[in-house]
């Protein structure tokens, strides 16, 4: 038992080291961007430089996503407040909130509550582990593409589907989901699934997967029901 609370001491230190770390590291990163934005818009370099600064930017936007995801981990002690979550309303702000960058990729999303339905949990976590799944939908989907929402009460859970017709995965991909800087895209932090599931198991919530390569992915997100 004493061995267990060192061990669990020894990981919050970790944690909160880490966090202190990344906290550090992107102050100066805001500062370089900053400069970079800057020239980027400055006549007197030619194109071809203003390319790189664009490149750079990119690669500082990264770099700056993986260290909020992170932190967003790294403190797993920190204190979040609990509430009665309105379903429907989340998932209409965070599809609100989705549909610029769904646009941009001439997706839409298609919003679907049969009924008002509440969970138990931390409202900005959950908005968190939906934007996570939702933007993963849009980005496996073509031009056009629907993601289709839906939420409805299912017994003792509150079931949410995020189902797209995008590439898939397979099985393998599946099985790896959720595992830290697990990434296939060019862009990707891989930290997004691992956050969901983290969240998702907080509040015994379970997310089930189920995928075809080439044919899309259906993501049900239960959580335990209560009411209002
Ligand atoms: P990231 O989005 O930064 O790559 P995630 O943890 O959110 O990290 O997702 C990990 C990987 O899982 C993605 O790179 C992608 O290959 C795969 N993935 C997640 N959601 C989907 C989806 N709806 N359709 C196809 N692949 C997906
Ligand atoms: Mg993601």
């Amino acid at each position: 038992y004493y061995e267990q609370i060192q061990q669990t001491e020894r990981l919050k230190t970790t944690g909160q080291l880490a966090a202190a770390v990344a906290h550090e590291i992107r102050n100066p990163l805001t500062v370089v961007k900053g400069f970079l934005q800057l020239y980027e818009k400055d006549t007197s370099f030619s194109d071809e430089t203003k390319r790189h600064f664009t490149l750079m930017v990119d690669e500082l936007n990264t770099a700056e996503q993986v260290i909020s995801q992170f932190l967003s981990i790294a403190k797993p002690n920190k204190e979040t407040e609990t509430e009665t979550v309105n379903v429907k309303e989340v998932l209409q702000s965070v599809t609100d909130l989705l549909h610029s960058y769904g646009l941009l990729h001439d997706n839409k999303i298609e919003l679907n509550v049969v009924e008002d339905c509440y969970i138990v949990a931390n409202n900005i976590e959950f908005k968190q582990l939906l934007i996570n799944i939702i933007k993963n939908a849009i980005e496996a989907s073509k031009i056009g593409d629907s993601v289709i929402v839906t939420a409805s009460r299912k017994g003792e859970f509150v079931e949410i589907k995020v189902v797209d017709y995008g590439h898939g995965m397979s099985e393998a991909e599946v099985k790896s989901l959720g595992t830290p800087f697990y990434s296939l895209k060019s862009k990707g932090t891989g930290l997004g699934m691992m956050i969901c599931f983290n969240i998702a198991e907080k509040y015994k919530g379970k997310i089930d997967i189920q995928s075809s390569q080439g044919e899309g992915t259906m993501i049900s997100i239960s959580f335990p029901a209560t009411i209002s």
